[in-house]
């Protein structure tokens, strides 16, 4: 799986991704990164990328052909390299978008190649988003200064149901969001910390008594916690 990021601040998401199992990932090819400097695209001798907003108001808007540019750079890479004439799926950060989920991961985890254009100042003029966007997603209700995060935010999620990204791929199956619910909770040595003893029947060895224990704290946590998603 590739994934194309669309942004004024390349370093920030490649910084931010390469490190720990994602940039293991990366290195050894299981999943492809890189981040495409929109500047790069911009066709004006100061390579200046935004505008004030018609009609007036607060801020700057980022200006349409750039982003255009750079899409356009990223789509027939993409086509060449895939050799197909389909359309990538272009995810757009947003704050105005559907708000992310395990399921939304799973989604895009089966595309090959994923573009996000990641917004900045007051976002990106609406005629370039109305040509490229296929996604408007946010990572939540609340505002961000730029897209770059909420893209890697997601780009982590998306990568641990890439197979062969997580050491057991296990791991993500049976995790917290797997069949609607949180994950019991966890315990590591030692035995006991600060007069806390981990469950008796964790130690037992009898996995069938521990899966029925792990399957009834699963329950009780959603309920107290996260009731909305029984
Ligand atoms: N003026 C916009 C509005 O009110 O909807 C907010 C622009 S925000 C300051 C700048 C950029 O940050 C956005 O274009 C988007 O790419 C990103 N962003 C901010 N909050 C976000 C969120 N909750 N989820 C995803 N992206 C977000």
């Amino acid at each position: 799986m590739r994934f194309h990021v669309l942004t004024l601040f390349p370093e920030m998401v490649l910084d931010g991704l390469n490190t720990s199992i994602i940039g293991r990932a990366i290195q050894s090819g299981k999943i492809g990164l890189e981040a495409v400097n929109i500047r790069d695209f911009a066709t004006n001798k100061h390579m200046k990328v935004d505008d004030y907003p018609y009609g007036g108001g607060a801020g700057m808007v980022m200006q349409a052909e750039p982003v255009y540019l750079a899409y356009q750079s990223v789509a027939e890479r993409i086509s060449v390299i895939a050799e197909t004439s389909k359309k990538p799926r272009v995810v757009y950060l947003t704050p105005q978008g559907s708000v992310f989920n395990q399921r939304m991961a799973e989604d895009l985890s089966k595309e090959e190649d994923l573009i996000f254009l990641c917004g900045h100042y007051e976002g990106i003029d609406e005629r370039v988003l109305e040509m490229i966007v296929t996604d408007h997603v946010s990572i939540g209700d609340y505002v961000l200064t730029g897209g770059e995060l909420p893209a890697m935010v997601m780009i982590d999620t998306i990568s641990r149901l890439v197979e062969g990204v997580l050491h057991n791929d296990d791991s993500a199956r049976y995790e917290s969001f797997a069949e609607n619910r949180l994950e019991y909770p966890q315990y590591t040595r030692p035995e006991e910390f600060m007069g806390r003893k981990v469950p008796e029947v964790l130690l037992s060895g009898n996995h069938a008594k521990i899966a029925e224990w792990r399957e009834e704290e699963s329950l009780k946590r959603t309920r107290e916690r996260r009731p909305d998603l029984l």
